[in-house]
């Protein structure tokens, strides 16, 4: 995962990882890409990529 945001995005396992820019957003299927990986959803939930790959 590339970023080339300025400031940088923070990393998908920080704390704050949900301040990174938004690179695709999907809310008429209720989620968002963020620039680290993270998926957002608009229940406000959130699940990182680490999470997706581990099943
Ligand atoms: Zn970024």
């Amino acid at each position: 995962m590339t970023c080339n945001h300025q400031p940088a995005c923070p990393p998908a396992d920080r704390h704050d990882a949900r301040a990174a820019s938004m690179v695709a957003d999907h809310w008429e299927q209720g989620w968002a890409l963020l620039c680290n990986g993270t998926l957002v959803f608009d229940d406000g939930g959130a699940l990182a990529p680490a999470e997706l790959t581990a099943a």
